[in-house]
């Protein structure tokens, strides 16, 4: 049985249709029902008379979210009946044999308002009937558009899609890791990943050249707008380039993108600001280009930021030098000399590059040190003794000695870059299945405990 969408009801007056949906809302006038059906694809209002018996009948049961197949004639609906607020709005459709697939009960909140009302602990305890509403199918639509647009930009561009592993060794990203323990390995436990920066590099020194993932991260951190425990990126890496050329790319595909996407963008190609500019002329890293005008426009205003410095000082007590954006990076060439020999710490600038759109950060990658001695001076800087460094980063010390290529590489944040999109502040209205903000699952009761069973298993004591 060919199912028709049911949108594409606009074009078809005066066919038989077979639509498969959702009663989204009953309106009952005098002896006629009316029933608006919906599926993904968008509404369509059927009109139920008693001049067909059994049909009638059994619609007058329906309800709101009731599942349905109903088979109908499309026709053009009475001028003065016409709603131009809806594509389906010229049509109605005449129904000639209804099943109810399966009933429903109410749900626990309503689905046909953009939800912001409702508390964040019920809409995710029942975040399938919240998913229902138009504004979040909207924005879980556009992000699968989004991804597929990346993709094929990357791969027009020779890129191979390229996974890397999820239990896993630390890589810092400046967050904590959330760790998995080993069964095998009693007392011992992966890390997932903060980002696959390692294994992307290493990519490189395999002789890929030109790596991409759609790579989910773990970040163990204080919750926020725009930070989930979990969140996807676009993850690339390229061998044999400069920092231009990075960023002219990544400008290329942003573009190319949004712009099929039918944004507009303020300015082409973006501007670039150093980090000192930018804390100069708005007072942070991060900002905002556009006015008001382009505000209820839609517009985005993307810009670069370059230029800065390596490293920081830690919070006290600790008070030793940090990483400001990540340690695998290269400093700039006329900086190396400085990395190597530990001198003047605090004029060291990375290659870094952040891409900021509407004041959000939406983007950051940096060419990287592909020589043993450039990341070891990366470590020592920063306090680790010579036996950390090859604990924790030795095989990445020992691949470099290999013929690493020089390389570099970026990653988007696919839910910040949404948010900046659709003008949503939160990550949750970007995510299918977002944690809540007192970092718990949706939907399901995690995290949860483990039986004795498993725990004796794996030989924790709680
Ligand atoms: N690994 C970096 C991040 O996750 C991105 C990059 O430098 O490519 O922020």
């Amino acid at each position: 049985m060919q199912r028709t969408p049911i949108d594409e009801t606009k074009n078809l007056v005066g066919k038989e249709v077979n639509l498969f949906g959702w009663v989204n809302v009953r309106r009952d006038h005098g002896k006629i029902i009316f029933i608006d059906l919906r599926d993904r694809s968008g509404v369509a209002q059927v009109v139920f008379t008693p001049s067909n018996k059994d049909v009638y009948e059994l619609a007058n049961k329906l309800r709101s979210e009731w599942v349905v197949r109903l088979k109908g004639k499309v026709n053009a609906r009475p001028e003065k009946m016409v709603n131009l607020e809806i594509p389906t709005g010229k049509v109605e459709i005449e129904p000639l044999e209804l099943e109810i697939l399966n009933e429903a009960e109410t749900p626990p909140f309503p689905i046909d308002t953009d939800g912001q009302e409702i508390d964040e602990e019920v809409r995710l305890k029942y975040r399938y009937l919240d998913l229902r509403r138009e504004r979040l199918q909207k924005n879980i639509i556009l992000r699968s558009k989004f991804v597929d647009l990346a993709r094929q930009f990357l791969f027009k561009k020779g890129f191979l899609e390229i996974e890397t592993p999820i239990l896993s060794a630390p890589t810092p990203e400046g967050s904590r890791d959330f760790v998995v323990p080993s069964r095998l390995n009693p007392g011992k436990f992966f890390a997932l990943p903060q980002s696959p920066q390692q294994y992307k590099q290493l990519l490189m020194v395999a002789g890929f050249e030109k790596y991409f993932q759609i790579a989910r991260c773990f970040r163990d951190e204080d919750l926020r707008a725009d930070r989930g425990f979990e969140h996807t990126q676009i993850d690339l890496e390229i061998s044999f380039v400069e920092q231009k050329d990075v960023m002219a790319l990544d400008e290329e595909m942003i573009t190319a993108v949004v712009e099929s996407m039918g944004y507009k963008i303020k300015q082409k190609p973006f501007p670039v600001f150093t980090c000192q500019e930018a804390i100069t002329k708005f007072g942070a890293d991060k900002f905002d280009l556009r006015t008001e005008e382009d505000k209820k426009n839609g517009v985005l205003a993307y810009a670069w930021v370059i230029d800065f410095p390596f490293f920081e000082k830690e919070a006290p007590p600790a008070g030793g030098w940090t990483f400001t954006h990540n340690p695998f990076s290269m400093a700039k060439p006329e900086h190396l000399d400085w990395l190597v020999k530990g001198e003047n710490i605090d004029q060291i600038l990375t290659t870094q590059y952040d891409l900021v759109c509407n004041g959000i950060e939406i983007g950051g990658g940096s060419i990287r040190a592909h020589k043993p001695e450039m990341l070891e001076a990366v470590f020592r800087i920063m306090g680790y003794s010579k036996n950390d460094i090859q604990k924790q980063f030795g095989h990445m010390l020992e691949a470099f000695k290999f013929g690493a290529p020089p390389h570099g590489g970026i990653a988007h944040g696919i839910e910040r870059n949404l948010m900046t999109l659709l003008g949503e502040d939160y990550l949750r209205e970007v995510q299918a299945f977002p944690q809540t903000s007192s970092g718990r699952t949706s939907v399901m009761d995690a995290p949860g405990e483990l039986s004795d069973k498993q725990l004796q298993e794996l030989k924790i004591k709680i």
